[in-house]
C-alpha cells in the first residue's frame, strides 16, 4: 500500500519540524495527524478522528477551523508546545495536482507575539546562552520580539550567577548548546520550568555572524566578546528560522555589564516578592503591585524592568529622583501628563506588528491616535526643569510624518481584515476612488432594481438578494410563478417556497460590480502594504519615542505612589552608610488590618553598626523589618521615593537574602540543605558593598549545630576581608547576643514586646540591645495550641532551665571550631566541583585566615 500524495506531502513537511505540532492547512481547516493529533486532541479537548492515508490503518486526525486558530495556538503555546503553521501557497481552485504547501511560521513560547493573548504589562522574553567552558564564561542574549528589545551580557558561568541573570528576565524559552555542562542545564531546568531547545555549536556560529551585521547596522562586532556574539547570533538565527523573515524592529542591541545594575540573586527576587508574591505568584501583594500606577502598557513593562534592574550609578539614580520630585511638586502638570499618556496605546508592540507584517488597519488607526498625543506630552515636558525631563524633551520625536501619512491614507473606521477592502481613505488614491464609484454605481442600480421589477411584473413580494455562492438574484414566491416574465428571467436556483432568477442585465452589472470589488480589495491591500513598508523604515524612531513615553509613565507612577503613600526622597550616598528614619514596609503597611504599621529606624554603617543581630519572639516583626530595609534600598536605587521619614542610602552592589522556608523538595534537597547552599552562595559572592539579610540561619538542624553554624557565619561575614557586608541577622539563639563587643561591627537589636501576665503584646518596635526570651510558648498560645500542650511545654521548659547549669556559650565555643572547619571543607568541595570564578579563590584565602584564627583560639 502506498501513502496518498497528500499524506506524502504532509510527511515531507513534518520531517522539517519534528519538535513542533504541525498545523496542516486543508481548505478551511488546520488538520493535525498522527502523534500531533493525539497531543492536540488531549490538550485542546478536540475530537480525535481518522483519515484514510493510503495505509491499512487510518491516520489519527483532529482539526480546527482556520479562523479560530489563534485561540488554540495560544493555548498550546502557553503549555510550552511549538507550533508550525503550514499554509496552502496557491489557490486550490487553480492549482494543478496537489496544492503547494509550506511552513510559513513557527510559533514558540518565546516567539509568540499575538497581543490578544500576551499579558500587555509583561515582556515575553526568549533567551540564548553560549558558554565557553575553557574560559569559564558565557554570553547571554535576551529578546522580546514583540517589542524589538534585544539585550546581551557576559558573565562567568558559575551556576548561581547564570541563574541570577536569567531570573532578571524570566524568559519563556531558552536556547542552549547541545553540549552545555550538564549541571548547569539541570540547574536552569529546575529553576525555570520553560521550553528548551538544544543546538550544536555550529548553529550559534552559523554564517560567520553575518546575521548580526544585518540586524544591528551600527554594531562593531570586533569590539564585543565572541561568547556574546555567538549567543546573539544563535538567537537571531532562531528568530529568523521561526518567523521566516528578518524582524526590522530588532534594530538596537543593548550590551550591558551585569555590574551596571544592582545584583539581586534569584532567591532574593522571590523572597522579597519584588514582582510577584511567593504564594500565588500574583502581582497583587508584591512591590510591583504597590508601585504600578502606570497609564500605558509600555510603562507597566518598563516599571517592571526598573524593579528588576535597579541602578548603581549615583548620577542616574539622582536624575530619576529629581524628576520624581519635580512631578510631586507640580501636581497639575503631572495630571496633564497622565491624561495624555492614557490615550497612548502600545506603540512598541504596534511597531512589532509592522515589522512582522501582521498589523491591520484598525491597529494603524490606534497607532495614529497614539502618535497624536505625543506633541501634547512634549508640550508638557517643556515646562519641566530637571535634567532627565529636559533630555527627554529634546529626544522625543513627535513622529508627525507618520501621523500625517496614516491620517491621509487610512479610513478612520476600517474593516478588521486588510483583505476585505474599505481601508483606504477616499481621495488618497485616484484608482481606488474610481473603482469605488463603479461599485457604488452598480449597487445603486441593483437597489433600484427591486422596485422597477416589482412594477414590471406586478409581484409585490419580489426581492433582490445576494449570496456568496450564487451572487445576485431575483427571488419569487412559488405562488407568483405564473407572473414571471419567462423571456427575461433565467432560473438559477429552486428552494422550498421560492424560485431564484437572474436576468442578462443583472448578470452584466453584477460582473462589473464584483470585478470592481475584487480589484478594489487587491488595490487597497497593495496600498496598505506600501504604507506599512514606508512606516517600517521609521521603526527605530517609533521605538525611541515609545521608550521615552514609557519612562515618563514610570516616573509619573512613582510620583503618584510617593504622594499617595507619604514617601520621602532618599539621599543617595557612596560612603557606605544606610540611615533610615521611620522606615515602613511598602506592602505590609498597606495590608495590615489590625492597628497601624509601626515605623522603625535602621542604621548601618561601615563601623560599629555594620552587622545588626536581631532577636525577638516569632511574629514580632523581625523579617518584616529586614525585608523593608532591602525594599527601601531597592526603591531608592530604582529612583523612587521610599516609605520613611528620611533615608540616607548608600548604593549597594548586591542584595542577598536567606529568608523564609524555601524547600526544594522537587530537586531532592532538604530545607537545611537549601539553606546551607544559599548561605554558601552568599559567603562566596557578597562584598563590602552588599546588603545581606539572614533569617534564622541554622534553625534547620539541632540546637548546638545550628547555633555553631550561625556563630561561624557571623564571624566569617564580619571578619573575612572580602566581606564585611552590611548585614541584618535575625536569630532565636540568644547566646549570640554575647558576641556584641567581641566582634567588631556587630550590634544587638531586638523587637520589643510587653508582657501582660502570662501573655505578650507585640510592640513591633526595634530597639537597641538583645532579647533574652523567645516567648515561644506564648506565641504558640496565640496560635491556638491546646491548653494541655502549652501547660506541659511550660513544665518541660522550667525543668530544662533548672538543670541546664552548663554554660551554653562555652559548649558552643568548642563546637564552633568543628563546624567552621566543616564549612570551610564544604566551600572547598563546591569549589572543586563547580568553581570557575575568582571569587572562590578569594573566599578560600579568607577561609584559610579564619581557619588559622579558629585553630589558634
Ligand atoms: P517574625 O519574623 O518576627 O516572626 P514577621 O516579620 O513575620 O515576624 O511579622 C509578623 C506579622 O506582624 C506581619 O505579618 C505583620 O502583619 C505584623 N508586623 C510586622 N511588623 C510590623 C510593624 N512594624 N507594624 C505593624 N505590624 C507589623
Amino acid at each position: 500500500m502506498a501513502l496518498t500524495p497528500m499524506m506524502q506531502q504532509y510527511l515531507e513537511v513534518k520531517e522539517r519540524c519534528e519538535d513542533c505540532i504541525l498545523f496542516f492547512r486543508l481548505g478551511d481547516f488546520y488538520e493535525m495527524f498522527f502523534k500531533d493529533a493525539e497531543t492536540a486532541s488531549r490538550e485542546l479537548e478536540l475530537v480525535l478522528t481518522g483519515r484514510d492515508c493510503g495505509l491499512e490503518e487510518r491516520a489519527p486526525m483532529c482539526g480546527i477551523p482556520y479562523h479560530a486558530a489563534s485561540n488554540y495556538i495560544s493555548r498550546l503555546v502557553q503549555k510550552g508546545y511549538k507550533i508550525a503553521i503550514c499554509e496552502q501557497l496557491e489557490d486550490p481552485s487553480v492549482a494543478k495536482g496537489i496544492v503547494k504547501r509550506d511552513i510559513i511560521k513557527i510559533i514558540t513560547p518565546g516567539t509568540f507575539t499575538d497581543s490578544s493573548f500576551l499579558n500587555e504589562g509583561e515582556n515575553n522574553y526568549i533567551m540564548s546562552l553560549f558558554s565557553n567552558e575553557v574560559r569559564g564564561i558565557c554570553g547571554m542574549s535576551f529578546s522580546d520580539i514583540s517589542t524589538g528589545e534585544f539585550n546581551c551580557t557576559l558573565c562567568n558561568n558559575d551556576i548561581s550567577v547564570v541563574l541570577d541573570e536569567i531570573s532578571k528576565f524570566n524568559p519563556k524559552e531558552i536556547l542552549i548548546q547541545q553540549n552545555l555542562d550538564d549541571k548547569l542545564v539541570r540547574a536552569i531546568l529546575e529553576k525555570f520550568n520553560v521550553s528548551f531547545s538544544k543546538y550544536a555549536d555550529e548553529y550559534f556560529c552559523k554564517d560567520g555572524l553575518k546575521n548580526i551585521g544585518n540586524q544591528f547596522k551600527t554594531l562593531d562586532t570586533k569590539e564585543v566578546d565572541e561568547c556574546i556574539m555567538y549567543s546573539c547570533n544563535g538567537l537571531l538565527n532562531y528568530i529568523k528560522d521561526t518567523q521566516k523573515i528578518t524582524l526590522s524592529n530588532i534594530d538596537v542591541i543593548n550590551i550591558y555589564d551585569i555590574v551596571d545594575y544592582l545584583t539581586i540573586d534569584a532567591n532574593s527576587r522571590r523572597n522579597l516578592e519584588l514582582t510577584e508574591t511567593l504564594r500565588d505568584k500574583t502581582k497583587k501583594g508584591s512591590l510591583f503591585g504597590v508601585l504600578d500606577k502606570t497609564s500605558t502598557a509600555m510603562g507597566t513593562r518598563e516599571l517592571r524592568r526598573w524593579i528588576d534592574q535597579p541602578l548603581i550609578k549615583k548620577s542616574q539614580i539622582d536624575e530619576r529622583l529629581d524628576s520624581v520630585k519635580e512631578l510631586t511638586e507640580n501636581l497639575s502638570l503631572k495630571e496633564d501628563l497622565k491624561i495624555a499618556l492614557k490615550e497612548i496605546y502600545d506603540i512598541e508592540r504596534l511597531a512589532g506588528k509592522i515589522s512582522s507584517k501582521s498589523i491591520n488597519a484598525k491597529e494603524m488607526i490606534s497607532l495614529k491616535s497614539s502618535i497624536n498625543n505625543i506633541p501634547k506630552v512634549k508640550e508638557i515636558l517643556s515646562k519641566f526643569k530637571s535634567t532627565l525631563f529636559k533630555k527627554m524633551y529634546s529626544n522625543l520625536d513627535e513622529l508627525g510624518d507618520i501621523y500625517k501619512l496614516i491620517s491621509e491614507a487610512i479610513n478612520e473606521n476600517p474593516s478588521l481584515s486588510v483583505k476585505e477592502g474599505d481601508i483606504i481613505k477616499d481621495g488618497f488614491n485616484a484608482s481606488v476612488d474610481e473603482l469605488r464609484k463603479a461599485k457604488t454605481h452598480g449597487k445603486e442600480w441593483i437597489a433600484r432594481l427591486e422596485s422597477s421589477e416589482r412594477e414590471d411584473t406586478g409581484i409585490k413580494s419580489l426581492k433582490v438578494g445576494f449570496n456568496k455562492v450564487f451572487g445576485y438574484f431575483i427571488e419569487i414566491r412559488k405562488t407568483n410563478l405564473e407572473l414571471v416574465p419567462k423571456d427575461r428571467y433565467i432560473r438559477k436556483q429552486t428552494l422550498a417556497n421560492t424560485e431564484r432568477y437572474i436576468t442578462e442585465e443583472l448578470k452584466e452589472v453584477e460582473e462589473k460590480l464584483l470585478g470592481a470589488e475584487g480589484k478594489l480589495i487587491d488595490l487597497e491591500y497593495g496600498i496598505f502594504v506600501e504604507i506599512r513598508e514606508q512606516i517600517e523604515k521609521e521603526i527605530g524612531r517609533m521605538k525611541n519615542s515609545a521608550k521615552i513615553i514609557s519612562s515618563i509613565d514610570c516616573l509619573c507612577s512613582l510620583a503618584t505612589v510617593a504622594l499617595e503613600n507619604n514617601y520621602c526622597r532618599p539621599n543617595i550616598n557612596e560612603k557606605g552608610n544606610i540611615n533610615i528614619v521611620g522606615g515602613r514596609h511598602p506592602v505590609v503597611e498597606k495590608v495590615i488590618t489590625s492597628g497601624n504599621f509601626i515605623e522603625n529606624d535602621v542604621l548601618l554603617d561601615g563601623d560599629n553598626n555594620r552587622f545588626l543581630l536581631i532577636t525577638g519572639p516569632n511574629m514580632a516583626g523581625k523579617s518584616t523589618y529586614m525585608r523593608q530595609t532591602a525594599l527601601i534600598v531597592i526603591l531608592a536605587q530604582m529612583g523612587s521615593f521610599v516609605p520613611a521619614k528620611s533615608a540616607d542610602i548608600s548604593i549597594c552592589d548586591k542584595i542577598f537574602t536567606r529568608i523564609g522556608a524555601s524547600d526544594d523538595l522537587a530537586s531532592g534537597k532538604s530545607t537545611f540543605m537549601v539553606e546551607m547552599w544559599e548561605v554558601s552562595n552568599i559567603l562566596k559572592n557578597a562584598t563590602n558593598k552588599s546588603l545581606i539579610l539572614l533569617d534564622e540561619v541554622g534553625r534547620g538542624t539541632s540546637t548546638y549545630d545550628g547555633l555553631s553554624i550561625a556563630w561561624s557565619v557571623i564571624e566569617y561575614i564580619c571578619k573575612a576581608p572580602h566581606l564585611k557586608s552590611k548585614t541584618l541577622f535575625a536569630t532565636h539563639y540568644h547566646e549570640l547576643t554575647k558576641l556584641e563587643g567581641k566582634i567588631q561591627g556587630l550590634k544587638n537589636y531586638s523587637v520589643s514586646v510587653k508582657e501582660d501576665g502570662k501573655d505578650i503584646i507585640f510592640l513591633r518596635k526595634i530597639v537597641e540591645g538583645g532579647a533574652d526570651q523567645s516567648y515561644g510558648i506564648q506565641v504558640a498560645k496565640l496560635a491556638g495550641l491546646p491548653e494541655a500542650v502549652l501547660k506541659r511545654a511550660d513544665e518541660i521548659l522550667k525543668n530544662l532551665e533548672e538543670n541546664n547549669n552548663k554554660d551554653v556559650v562555652e559548649e558552643c565555643t568548642r563546637c564552633n571550631k568543628e563546624i567552621t572547619t566543616n564549612l570551610i571543607k564544604e566551600t572547598s568541595l563546591i569549589k572543586e566541583t563547580s568553581d570557575k570564578s575568582s571569587n572562590y579563590l578569594k573566599v578560600d584565602e579568607a577561609a584559610l585566615d579564619l581557619r588559622k584564627e579558629s585553630n589558634e583560639s
